[in-house]
C-alpha cells in the first residue's frame, strides 16, 4: 500500500497483540460538488485497524479528518472506495460503531440517565435493561451521582463525559472520536483522556478498537499505537507512525518528546515545506492569519535565543501553539517572501530580519511592497480599484472570482485574510459596513 511511508524506522518493532481486522478502508475518496467541478477532499485514503488498537488521525483543520470519520460511520458514501467493517461492506450506519464528538448536543430537559439511556431507546432496548445499561456506563465513565442532574448543571468535562456515556452505552465494538478533547479546557481534557486510557488498558471498555480524530500531535502520541498523518488539499494517508509506549505515559520522557518533535518536524515539512514554496495564485487559499500574529513570529524569531533560525516544534513550545496554531504563521511569513520553511525549521529572510527592525511606517511599506509581489489577489484587488473611475468595488466581487476556485467559506477567509493584510500595508480600505474595497485615500 502506497500510504505506509514511515517515519521513524526505529520505532517500528513493538506492536502490540493485536486481534482481527475491525475496520478496512480501501482507496476511499470524496469531493464535493463546487459549482460545474468537484472539490476533492479526500484522495485514495487507505486504513485499516485491528481489534486492541487505538489509531489516531492526524492532520490540519480541514483536512477531511470528519470527513473520513463520517464516511466511516456510515453517515455519508465515499465518491469512490470501499469500507469493510468487521469484513461486511459498509452500507449506512452498522450497529457497534459509536461516535464521540468534539461537544454533544444533550437533550436539555432530559437528565444525564434519561440522556445515556435515550441511544439505547432508539435502538429498542426495553426500560428494565435499558436503566442497567445506562447505570453501568455513567458508573464507568465517572458520572455517578450526577445521574439526576440535568446538561445545565453539569461542567464541559462532566457533559462531555455524558456524550462518552451515550456512546458506551451501546456497546460498541469500534468507537469513532472526532477531537473530543478539542473544547475542553487543557486539565480537564488530561484527566478525561487519563481515565479513558486507564479504563482501555484495564480492558473495562467494551470496544474493541477506537480511531481517534485530532490535530494535536501531542494528543495522538499520548494516546495512540499506531498514527496516521493526513495531509491537506486534499487529504491523503502520507505517513503511518507506531508508537511503541506503553501506557501510562509520560509527556516529559524524554522518547516521548522526541517522536513528538520528528512528527512536528516531518508535518512541518510537508505541509509548509513542499506546499507553500510554489508562488500562489489568484485563487490560492490563504489562512487568516493576523498582522499582529505576523510580525509577532517575525520579532520571536529575529530575537535571542533564534537569531533569525529554529527549529518549529521548540518555537511552537515555547509560544505554546499547536500545528493549526503555528503551520499558517509559519506558511504565511513564506508566502509573504520573509522567511523560509524547510524540514520542520524556519527561518527569516532578509525581508524578514529588516522588518524586525523597522519601526511602524516603514514596517507597513515593506508589507504593502511584499504583499503585492507575492499574493496575487491582493494584487489583483489593488489592480482593480486603481483602473475603476470611482477607485472602488464591491467585495462581491472579488469573493465570486475566488469562489470559481475554493469552496464558499474557504474563499470568503481567504478574502478576510487579504483584506487584513493590504488594510495594515495601507494598500486599499475596506469597510466592513458597506462591504466596499476603496483606494486607501478614497472615503468608503
Ligand atoms: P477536518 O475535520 O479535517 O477539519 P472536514 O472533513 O470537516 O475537515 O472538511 C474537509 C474539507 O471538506 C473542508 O474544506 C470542508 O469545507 C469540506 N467539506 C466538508 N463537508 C462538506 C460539505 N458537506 N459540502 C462541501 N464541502 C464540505
Ligand atoms: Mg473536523
Amino acid at each position: 500500500m502506497q500510504y505506509a511511508r514511515t517515519i521513524t524506522a526505529d520505532v517500528l518493532e513493538a506492536s502490540p497483540r493485536l486481534g482481527e481486522q475491525v475496520l478496512d478502508v480501501q482507496h476511499v475518496s470524496r469531493g464535493f460538488d463546487k459549482n460545474q467541478s468537484e472539490l476533492l477532499v479526500l484522495d485514495d485514503v487507505n486504513l485499516s485497524l485491528r481489534e486492541g488498537e487505538i489509531v489516531g488521525l492526524l492532520g490540519r483543520s480541514g483536512s477531511g479528518k470528519s470527513t473520513l470519520l463520517r464516511i466511516i460511520a456510515g453517515l455519508i458514501q465515499p465518491t469512490s472506495g470501499d469500507v469493510t467493517y468487521m469484513g461486511k461492506a459498509l452500507q449506512g450506519p452498522a450497529e457497534g460503531v459509536a461516535m464521540v464528538f468534539q461537544t454533544f448536543a444533550l437533550f436539555p430537559w432530559l437528565t444525564v440517565l434519561e440522556n445515556v439511556e435515550a441511544g439505547l431507546e432508539a435502538i429498542g432496548v426495553g426500560p428494565q435493561p435499558r436503566r442497567e445499561r445506562a447505570l453501568a456506563a455513567i458508573d464507568l465513565i465517572g458520572l455517578d451521582g450526577f445521574e439526576n442532574a440535568y446538561p445545565r448543571e453539569l461542567s464541559g468535562g462532566m457533559r462531555q463525559r455524558v456524550g462518552f456515556a451515550r456512546a458506551l452505552v451501546v456497546d460498541p465494538t469500534l468507537m469513532l472520536m472526532d477531537e473530543p478533547f478539542s473544547a475542553l479546557d487543557v486539565l480537564t481534557a488530561e484527566t478525561l483522556r487519563t481515565d479513558l486510557l486507564d479504563l482501555w488498558t484495564q480492558r473495562r471498555l467494551p470496544i474493541k478498537s477506537v480511531l481517534i480524530v485530532t490535530h494535536n500531535i501531542e494528543e495522538a502520541v499520548f494516546m495512540c499505537d499506531r498514527i496516521l498523518v493526513l495531509s491537506s488539499n486534499p487529504g491523503r494517508v502520507v505517513a503511518e507512525i507506531k508508537v511503541p509506549f506503553a501506557h501510562p505515559r509520560n509527556r516529559l520522557d524524554q522518547a516521548f518528546r522526541k517522536l513528538v518533535d520528528d512528527i512536528y518536524a516531518k508535518m512541518t515539512a510537508r505541509e509548509t515545506g513542499e506546499i507553500t514554496k510554489k508562488a500562489l495564485d489568484l485563487g490560492s487559499r490563504l489562512p487568516q492569519v493576523s498582522t499582529n500574529l505576523i510580525a509577532g513570529l517575525i520579532e520571536t524569531l529575529a530575537a535571542e535565543p533564534y537569531n533569525g533560525h529554529a527549529d518549529m516544534p521548540e518555537i511552537a513550545r515555547t509560544l505554546q501553539l499547536e500545528i493549526d496554531d503555528l503551520f499558517p504563521i509559519a506558511e504565511t511569513l513564506q508566502h509573504l517572501g520573509f522567511a523560509d520553511v524547510s524540514e520542520g525549521d524556519v527561518s527569516l529572510t532578509q525581508a524578514g530580519r529588516k522588518f524586525a527592525e523597522f519601526g511602524t511606517q516603514e514596517r507597513k511599506m515593506m508589507f504593502a511592497e511584499y504583499l503585492l509581489r507575492n499574493v496575487p489577489l491582493a494584487a489583483r484587488i489593488k489592480k482593480v480599484l486603481d483602473e475603476r473611475p470611482g477607485h472602488r468595488a464591491p467585495r462581491v466581487r472579488f469573493e465570486q472570482e475566488l469562489e470559481d476556485f475554493l469552496t464558499d467559506g474557504a474563499a470568503e477567509e481567504t478574502l478576510d485574510a487579504v483584506i487584513d493584510w493590504g488594510r495594515y500595508g495601507e494598500i486599499f480600505s475596506y469597510s466592513d459596513k458597506t462591504e466596499n474595497f476603496s483606494l486607501a485615500d478614497v472615503e468608503t
